[in-house]
């Protein structure tokens, strides 16, 4: 089931209702339609795109703003180290959860930008 819950917290980031539901009071019917949900509304990256995007390794700045970088799929601050996905819009998020966000809808969670590889344009090798 925990793949059904991760499913789950993404859709309900992308329809902006996390707040107001606790997952353990939908009953198993309720999570069941709504992973069909995400299932016939799939519109991922496959895994190969996915891997060609751009990662980096978060380093911590001391800005003066104190501001820090938060994944907003998982809502932690990144650590110094950790592996992080950039996007072609500039939004970063770590490679695990933006993996996840885009196996099943392939824009930015944050500005809905649509993601695309850089090596999608080309003529596949054959
Ligand atoms: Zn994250
Ligand atoms: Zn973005």
């Amino acid at each position: 089931m925990k793949w059904l819950q991760r499913k789950m917290m993404i859709l309900m980031i992308t329809v902006g209702t996390w707040d107001d539901v606790d997952p353990d009071e939908l009953s198993y019917e309720e999570l069941l339609a709504l992973g069909e949900v995400v299932g016939t509304e799939s519109r991922g990256l496959s895994a190969d795109s996915i891997s060609s995007l751009r990662s980096v390794v978060y380093k911590i700045q001391n800005n003066q703003n104190g501001s820090s970088d938060t994944c907003v799929i998982c809502r932690l601050d990144y650590e110094d180290g950790e592996n992080l996905i950039l996007l072609s819009c500039k939004h970063s998020y770590h490679s695990e959860c933006i993996t996840n966000w885009l196996q099943i809808n392939k824009v930015c969670p944050v500005c809905s930008t649509e993601v695309s590889t850089s090596s999608g344009t080309g003529t596949p090798s054959c």
